[in-house]
C-alpha cells in the first residue's frame, strides 16, 4: 500500500487489541486517541470502571467500512490486520451487515471478544515498533512473562495503574516459562490440554496461597513477593499479594502441571474429576515444595475445580487499597501461633 505524503505505518503488534492499535495510531500523529474516535459512529459507550477510568482492555469491534477506514489510517493491508488482530472480522448485533455504508464502531471488552488481555512489555513494543508507549495485547495466563526484560505482565482489566511486575530478581519465574513449553509439549502429546492442565494446576495453587498466609514456616513465596515489591511490600502487603500472586505462583504452578502429567497422578485427577488426588499428593511430586505438606492441606480434601478460584485481580481496586490493608493486617494478627504471621519482611 502507497501512503499519501504525510501518513504514517502503524504495524499491528501480534494479538493486538484493535483499540491498542488505534490508540498506537493516534499517538504516532501526536493526538488523544478520543480525536481519532470521530473517524467512526459508535454504537455504544466506551467500557468504564467503576471510578470512571477508561478500561485498558477495551475492545472495539467494526463494520466492513469501518475495518477499511483503519486500515488506511495505519497504512496496513486487510489480510495483515486479520492475522494480527484477534477481534477483525468479529461481528456485532449492533454493526450493519454488509458492504458499504459508514464506518461504524461498538465497544466490548477484550475478554468478552478473545480471552485474557494483558500489557504489552513496553521495552519489546519500543523495539518492534520504535515508539514508545502502551500496547494490550491477548495473551493467556501461561504466557506473561517477557523473558527478555524479566516482567510479569499484568491483566489489563483491573482498575490499577501498573503493567508489569518485576522478576528480574527471580530467575525460577522466567525459568518457568521456559518449563512451560516443554510441559505444554508433553500434555498434547498425552492427549491433554494444556490449557485446562494449567487452569487445574493454577486452581490447585491459587489455594495454597489462599492459605500460606497461615503457614509459619512458609519462606519462599514472601521471599518473592518482597522481592517483586522492589524488597519490602511492608504496609502494602495486601495489595501485593493480590498483584503479584500470578507471578509468585508461577514456579509451581507450572510444577504442578508438570505433575500431572504423571500417568498415576493424572489417572487420579482426570478419571475421578479431581476428588481422590489431595493437594498432598501432588505436593509429594514437587521438587520444591512450598511449604509442609502437613500444614497445607489434609489428605481427603478434593482437589479444587478451576471455577473455585474467581480471579484475584477483581477484589481489590487501587481505590479501595487502604482498606483491604486494614483488613489484611487484621488477618495477620490472627494467625495466633506467634503472634506474627510468616509473610512479615526479614
Ligand atoms: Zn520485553
Amino acid at each position: 500500500m502507497t501512503l499519501p505524503p504525510g501518513f504514517l505505518r502503524t504495524a499491528p503488534l501480534n494479538r493486538e487489541t484493535t483499540w491498542s492499535l488505534i490508540c498506537r495510531i493516534a499517538g504516532r500523529y501526536g493526538l488523544e486517541a478520543a480525536a481519532l474516535r470521530s473517524c467512526w459512529k459508535w454504537r455504544s459507550h466506551q467500557p468504564r470502571h467503576d471510578g470512571g477510568g477508561g478500561r485498558a482492555d477495551a475492545e472495539v469491534l467494526l463494520n466492513t467500512a469501518g475495518r477499511q477506514l483503519l486500515a488506511g489510517l495505519c497504512g496496513v493491508e486487510e489480510g495483515v490486520l486479520a492475522r494480527a488482530l484477534p477481534s477483525w472480522g468479529r461481528e456485532d448485533a449492533r454493526l450493519p451487515a454488509g458492504d458499504g455504508g459508514e464506518p461504524v464502531a461498538a465497544w466490548r471488552t477484550g475478554g468478552a471478544v478473545a480471552g485474557p488481555v494483558a500489557f504489552g512489555c513496553r521495552l519489546c513494543t519500543a523495539g518492534r515498533t520504535g515508539t514508545a508507549g502502551r500496547a494490550v495485547l491477548y495473551a493467556p495466563r501461561w504466557k506473561r512473562v517477557c523473558v527478555r526484560h524479566g516482567r510479569w505482565l499484568l491483566d489489563a482489566d483491573a482498575d490499577q495503574p501498573h503493567e508489569y511486575v518485576d522478576v528480574r530478581r527471580l530467575p525460577e519465574v522466567v525459568a518457568a516459562q521456559r518449563r512451560w513449553a516443554g510441559v505444554a509439549r508433553r500434555a498434547v502429546r498425552a492427549g491433554a490440554e494444556p490449557e485446562r492442565m494449567f487452569a487445574l494446576a493454577h486452581a490447585v495453587v491459587a489455594r495454597w496461597w489462599e492459605q500460606a498466609l497461615h503457614w509459619e514456616r512458609e519462606k519462599v513465596w514472601p521471599r518473592r513477593l518482597h522481592r517483586v515489591a522492589g524488597g519490602d511490600a511492608g504496609g502494602d502487603l495486601e495489595w501485593w499479594r493480590i498483584v503479584g500472586r500470578d507471578a509468585v505462583i508461577f514456579p509451581e504452578v507450572v510444577a504442578v502441571a508438570d505433575a500431572l502429567l504423571d500417568p498415576g497422578m493424572g489417572k487420579l485427577v482426570w478419571v475421578d474429576s479431581g476428588r481422590a488426588a489431595s493437594s498432598a499428593m501432588l505436593l509429594a511430586h514437587l521438587q520444591q515444595p512450598p511449604s509442609p505438606a502437613s500444614e497445607a492441606t489434609t489428605a481427603d480434601e478434593p482437589v479444587p475445580t478451576p471455577a473455585s478460584v474467581p480471579p484475584l485481580r477483581r477484589r481489590t481496586s487501587w481505590r479501595r487499597r487502604n482498606a483491604s490493608r486494614e483488613r489484611w493486617s487484621h488477618l495477620g494478627r490472627s494467625t495466633g501461633r506467634t503472634g506474627r504471621t510468616s509473610w512479615t519482611p526479614r
